[in-house]
């Protein structure tokens, strides 16, 4: 499945190298935000982010200037000719933002796990040809993720992208949110036309581990970043660890290589392609040694059955276990993949054995 939306290309927003949203966690005065602004006034910026309502974990928190802030966004818009961008929660939000002419919206990741208010969104957008992009929820749930962007979707927007900005773990990781790569790269296998930029800012939650996250999703072919920039971090209402200053941001941009230049090279082209080729001819084997495995395996259950002997033989497993870890770790496979590669295919050469052949 893929949702026909519009390619990032045309949206009519500047696009370096890579798409970029960069601008402080929260604009918080007008000063503060034309600083940062003209900071960041030459770096090609795809928009200008500033939050203007922000969800605080505790009540009492600096919760946002509100509408105040959208003058000093469109004086941004103005003198620097950026395109601006602000986080929307409620109907109320995306009303603002369409009388302030804001360029782009995005929905925050814990807006996005509520059906309820991301159908209130999708239903006041309905009829504009706003630009949406859609955090992932702060829980690792993929289909709540894809179910939002859907909303948006049925509510007749095409300029619908995704932003990657980590999940909430139990465990104590590096970073502020687990990045859980695996649910990114699934989004973009599912809907592979859907543009997804990534937000290092909130994943690390300290400015300097952005760049290994923002390089990784470069590598991973995303098509642009999300970052906090602010004029002065230390002194930042919200999020002041994670927040690079203008100049930092510039010196991260530049150190970032944007992957997909080398995937146009020739050579790279001609030899992934001929690595491929002999990967899916591998997997044939795999597939065809498993099929004929599992035909051996009914042919057993059937003889088990014949002579009432039970389907699961504990000491074979133990047996199949030890062994294929020693054969595997000559070859350099990890035991932990080893045993759970086994024990997959175990499962199911029982559950075959029960069917049977007969
Ligand atoms: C933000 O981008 O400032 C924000 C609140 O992010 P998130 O919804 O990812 O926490
Ligand atoms: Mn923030």
């Amino acid at each position: 499945m893929d949702l026909p939306v519009t390619p990032l290309s045309e949206w009519g927003l500047p696009i370096g190298n890579t798409f970029l949203g960069a601008g402080p966690c929260s604009a918080e005065t007008e000063d503060q935000l034309l600083a940062t602004a003209r900071g960041l006034k030459d770096c090609g910026l795809g928009f200008f982010r500033a939050g203007m309502w922000k969800p605080r974990t505790h009540p009492g928190a600096f919760e946002g200037v509100g509408v105040e802030g959208f003058e000093w966004l469109v004086r941004v818009k103005e003198e620097y000719g950026l395109p601006v961008g602000v986080e929307v929660a409620t109907p109320e939000h995306v009303e603002a933002c369409l009388e302030h002419n804001i360029d782009v919206v995005w929905i925050g990741a814990r807006t996005t796990p509520n059906p309820f208010a991301v159908q209130s969104l999708a239903d006041a957008m309905k009829g504009t040809d706003m630009r949406v992009f859609v955090k992932n929820p702060i829980s690792p749930d993929l289909e709540l993720w894809i179910g939002a962007l859907e909303r948006f979707h049925g509510a007749g927007l095409r300029k619908i992208g995704v932003i990657h900005r980590g999940f909430s773990t139990s465990k104590k990781v590096l970073y502020r949110f687990a990045p859980h790569w695996k649910i990114p790269i699934e989004f973009k296998r599912r809907l592979p036309g859907v543009p997804i930029l990534c937000d290092p800012s909130h994943i690390c939650g300290k400015s300097d581990l952005i760049f290994s996250i923002a390089q990784e999703a470069l590598d991973l072919l995303y098509d642009g970043l999300m970052i906090e920039v602010h004029v002065d971090p230390a002194n930042a209402l919200s999020d002041s660890k994670q927040q690079l200053t203008p100049e930092q941001f510039h010196v991260l941009i530049e150190r970032l290589t944007v992957k997909s230049e080398l995937i146009q090279c020739e050579e790279y082209q001609a030899r992934i392609k001929e690595l491929r080729f002999e990967v899916d001819s591998l997997d044939k084997q795999l597939i065809e040694v498993l099929g004929k495995r599992m035909e051996i395996v009914r042919e057993m259950g059937d003889l088990k059955r014949k002579n009432g002997i039970s389907t699961l033989q504990p000491g074979r497993w133990n047996e199949i276990v030890a062994s294929r870890a020693v054969s595997g770790s000559e070859l350099g496979l990890a035991a932990e993949f080893v045993f759970e590669l086994f024990e997959s295919i175990h499962e199911e050469a029982i559950r075959q054995q029960e069917v049977g052949n007969d």
